[in-house]
């Protein structure tokens, strides 16, 4: 059977391994050399506010996709903005937490230590309001932020970071004690005890409107005719087969109503009436210091897990999202100097088609892979070289093993991965099973595969193997999702917006490391750490 205690562990062994990763082998694969020193002549003054909003498995075309459609914020930020059009999560494992630690950090998975979903924020420290349950902090994330560099500067600088999700809110702002909040799906807005011993007022006067319980025996109807959207809304394979229709009503209970907003343009809205009641209450961006507002919105990643990015509920959302984003900005520029405002907006990944559904040029077929399968070669190489199977660990894109313990026969453990690899390839939907030590040593420029699984995991890590899937092939049986080192999940926007910026399109292949460091050279403060994003200069006046 598998051993997930063992999996965790030796997750966590190679997290921490992350640490004591050398400068030298963090360079190694890069495209271009980090580019460590970051001017601070900037002409213009520092913002006074930097406005940060990551939208959860928003495709890197979805701008131009929906583009005729939007004109609200999106609209906004791509025709107003440095849109860099081309932009990519340069790592393998393109899940929420590890593009999440990325943004802010300028720094790779290898680096932040947030490798996956699974190391990701849970941990003892409770959530306020829920003592019994499974709390949360930034305790595995590794080195610093923006929000770090801005306080080393002044230390009066805030941050307030929120999202429906704890890693959505905690990880953006790394190890910083901040206003971090997220969403608990019984309808309230609260954080853990990493970073407070109660609820400010604030919170808990806003928790007291119980919006999302408003929905309750309301139902999610298309914004536009029909006649506006392309997209059948007829195609069965969404959200199981079940409820695939428009319009989808919410729970006429309260409670059940709370939770069931998730999967709906609505959780958006009402995470951005929190930011911007946390902007008032907290004073961000009211003075001469340089504070930071974090928005991570979630609603386009489960409307994606459920329907597909293809599904017409993926298109009304972006179109709400749209108007939702209009409105936010709307407001802010009545709170505050839009003049002194930088906005960056990303997402923390993209998302692949419903294998099912990919266009007939996507040869092989797309299939769902079985994970179990794999584990099951595995499990079955591994005895066959006599080797203790709770040393040997796997985990759906890689095989973890400890070389270093006392009771690993190194050269037994390599006859067990070749044997592996050579069965785990036979298998459909298995593109490429890779020695994590041989692509240390890859062709990184030309094979972006290699460079993404490099930037993943720490050289010294106890990953063995990887394992990429072809295109569009996914392993869970989850409607559609993300996680793959191909383009359509690492391909994001990155547009930034504001007075220090050169409007215009950018097509240039960048990459999502670069944000950190260019909204650093805007504020004028220094990384306090090598990073492996650069300066986008281009986009600078
Ligand atoms: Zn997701």
């Amino acid at each position: 059977m598998r051993h997930p205690f063992r999996t965790l562990l030796l997750l966590a062994c190679f997290s921490v391994q992350a640490a004591c990763q050398s400068a030298a082998a963090r360079t190694a694969s890069d495209v271009r050399e980090p580019q460590t020193s970051v001017s601070t002549a900037a002409v213009l003054p520092p913002p006074t506010l930097i406005v940060l909003i990551t939208i959860d498995q928003f495709r890197g075309d979805y701008l131009d996709r929906f583009g005729p459609q939007l004109h609200g914020g999106l609209a906004r930020l791509s025709r107003g903005g440095a849109w860099f059009a081309n932009a990519h999560h340069d790592h393998a494992i393109t899940e929420t937490a590890p593009g999440h630690a990325t943004l802010l950090a300028g720094r790779f998975p290898r680096s932040t230590g947030i490798m996956a979903n699974r190391i990701g924020v849970e941990d003892a420290a409770p959530l306020l309001g829920e003592p019994t349950g499974l709390g949360a902090s930034p305790k595995r994330f590794q080195g610093t932020t923006l929000v770090d560099w801005l306080r080393a500067k002044d230390p009066r600088s805030r941050a307030l970071s929120v999202s429906m999700k704890d890693r959505g809110a905690i990880l953006p702002v790394g190890r910083s004690v901040s206003d971090v909040y997220w969403y608990f799906p019984d309808g309230r807005f609260t954080t853990s005890t990493y970073y407070r011993a109660a609820l400010p007022d604030w919170v808990n006067a806003f928790n007291a409107r119980k919006m999302p319980q408003s929905v309750a025996g309301k139902s999610w109807t298309l914004l536009l005719p029909d006649s506006a959207y392309k997209e059948a809304d007829s195609v069965s394979i969404e959200a199981g087969g079940r409820n695939f229709l428009f319009p989808h009503p919410f729970p006429t209970d309260s409670v059940a109503a709370a939770s069931a907003i998730r999967v709906s343009p609505w959780i958006d809205e009402i995470t951005l009436d929190f930011a911007l009641d946390g902007l008032n209450s907290l004073a961000l961006g009211d003075s001469s210091r340089t504070d930071v507002l974090a928005i991570s919105l979630s609603a386009t990643d489960y409307i994606g897990h459920s329907f597909g990015p293809d599904s017409r509920e993926a298109h009304d959302n972006v179109l709400r999202l749209d108007r939702n984003l209009g409105v936010f900005f709307d407001s802010l520029f009545k709170l505050r100097d839009s003049t002194r405002i930088a906005i960056a907006l990303s997402a923390d990944h993209g998302v692949g088609t419903i294998p099912e559904l990919a266009p007939a040029s996507v040869q092989p077929r797309p299939v769902r892979v079985d994970a179990a399968a794999l584990a099951a070669i595995l499990r079955r190489e591994v005895a066959a070289q006599g080797i203790d199977s709770t040393l040997v660990a796997y985990d759906a894109q890689t095989v973890l093993a400890d070389r270093s313990s006392v009771k690993m026969n190194t050269a037994t453990l390599d006859r067990a991965l070749d044997d592996f690899s050579r069965e785990a390839r036979k298998v459909p939907g298995v593109s490429r099973v890779d020695r994590f030590r041989d692509l240390l040593h890859a062709d990184t420029v030309h094979d972006a595969i290699a460079r993404r699984w490099v930037h993943q995991f720490p050289a010294n890590s106890n990953v063995q193997l990887v394992i990429t899937l072809t295109p569009f092939s996914i392993f869970s049986g989850i409607v559609a999702t993300h996680g793959s080192p191909r383009d359509y999940d690492s391909n994001v926007p990155l547009v930034f917006a504001g007075p220090w910026f050169a409007p215009g399109r950018y097509t240039e292949f960048v990459r999502t490391v670069d944000l950190a460091p260019t909204l650093a050279a805007v504020a004028g403060v220094k990384p306090s750490e090598n990073l492996d994003g650069v300066v986008l200069r281009r986009a600078l006046r």
